[in-house]
C-alpha cells in the first residue's frame, strides 16, 4: 500500500495533486446511518477517545489499543463514554487507532485534507465530527476547514475541547461547520473571553434547570446555530465510588432517561 507523501508540495495546489495518490490508500473509516442517539441522516466520524484530546481534563480517560483497558487521567470527575466503548468492543477501537494513524501518517493539512475529503461518501448530508476523539492539532483542525469548505452542501457539527485550535481561526471557520465548546477542559477561559458556543455536561436534569440550559438529547441543539448554551447529561460506566457514579445511581433509581443503549453497537457497523 503506497503512504500519502509527507511534504507539501510546491507546484501543485489544492487537494488535486494528493488525491492521485489516493487509489490505493486506505481510507478514513466513516460510520454512516446514525446510532441510537442520532438520527439516521448523520454519518458519524471517530479517533481514539482521550489519546487525541489535547484539551480534555474533566472527562480525561483512555482505552488501551491493545487491550482495551480503560485509564482515567490525574484530573477525571466522569468518564469518557466513548474510552469506555472502546473497552467494550475491538472492532470500533481498530476503526478509530485505523483512522488516526491514517491522518497522522498524511501529516501536512492539505495531505489530511484530501484524506478526509475522499472518504466521505458521496451523498452525505450530516456529519458529526468525532463521536469520540477531538481535533488533535492545528494542522488537523484546519484540514477540517479545508474539507467543510470543499464540501459545502454536507453540515458538519463537533464538541470540541480544543479551544485554542479554534480561537485560532475563528474568521476562518466555514458556514458549514458548526462548532461546540465542551466545557470541563484545559482552556475553559476561552468560552467566555471569545463568547464561543457551549455545552455543559450535568449530572442531573435539576442541575440544567437551575443553570437554565436545555438538555440536548438528540444533537438537535449542538445543530442548533442560534443556541449558545445548553446541556448534555452524564452517561455512561462512571469510575467506583466517583460522584458521576452516584449521579448515574440516583437517575436509574429515578428512573431518568440518561443512556442509548445501543449507542455502542451502532459505532461498531463502520464502513468507509
Ligand atoms: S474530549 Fe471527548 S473523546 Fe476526548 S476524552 Fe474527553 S469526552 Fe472523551
Amino acid at each position: 500500500m503506497s503512504q500519502l507523501p509527507a511534504q507539501t508540495p510546491t507546484t501543485e495546489s489544492g487537494f488535486h495533486f494528493y488525491q492521485n495518490f489516493m487509489s490505493d490508500v486506505n481510507l478514513l473509516k466513516i460510520v454512516i446511518g446514525g446510532n441510537a442517539k442520532l438520527e439516521k441522516s448523520i454519518a458519524t466520524f471517530s479517533l481514539p477517545a482521550g489519546h487525541s484530546c489535547p484539551g480534555a481534563l474533566e472527562c480525561l480517560s483512555r482505552a488501551d489499543p491493545d487491550t482495551g483497558k480503560v485509564t482515567d487521567g490525574k484530573f477525571t470527575k466522569f468518564r469518557c463514554f466513548a474510552a469506555a466503548a472502546e473497552a467494550m468492543y475491538s472492532a470500533t477501537r481498530a476503526a478509530r487507532w485505523h483512522n488516526f494513524n491514517a491522518l497522522t501518517t498524511a501529516g501536512s493539512r492539505k495531505a489530511m485534507a484530501a484524506l478526509i475529503v475522499a472518504s466521505l461518501p458521496e451523498k452525505l448530508k450530516i456529519l458529526r465530527i468525532h463521536v469520540s476523539g477531538d481535533f488533535f492539532s492545528q494542522t488537523y483542525f484546519d484540514a477540517w476547514l479545508d474539507a467543510a469548505a470543499a464540501r459545502p452542501e454536507v453540515e458538519f457539527y463537533a464538541y470540541t475541547k480544543s479551544l485554542k485550535f479554534w480561537v485560532a481561526r475563528l474568521p476562518e471557520i466555514p458556514a458549514n461547520l458548526r462548532l461546540v465548546a465542551s466545557r470541563g477542559g484545559k482552556n475553559d477561559d476561552l468560552i467566555q473571553a471569545f463568547d464561543l458556543p457551549n455545552v455543559t455536561v450535568v449530572y442531573h436534569p435539576e442541575e440544567a434547570e437551575k443553570l437554565g440550559l436545555e438538555i440536548d438529547h438528540d444533537d438537535s441543539l449542538a445543530r442548533n446555530p442560534s443556541l449558545k448554551g445548553f446541556a448534555l447529561l452524564l452517561h455512561g460506566a462512571q469510575p467506583s465510588n466517583s460522584m458521576a457514579q452516584a449521579a448515574i445511581q440516583r437517575m436509574k433509581k429515578e428512573g431518568v432517561k440518561f443512556s442509548y443503549s445501543s449507542e455502542t453497537k451502532a459505532a461498531e457497523a463502520v464502513a468507509t
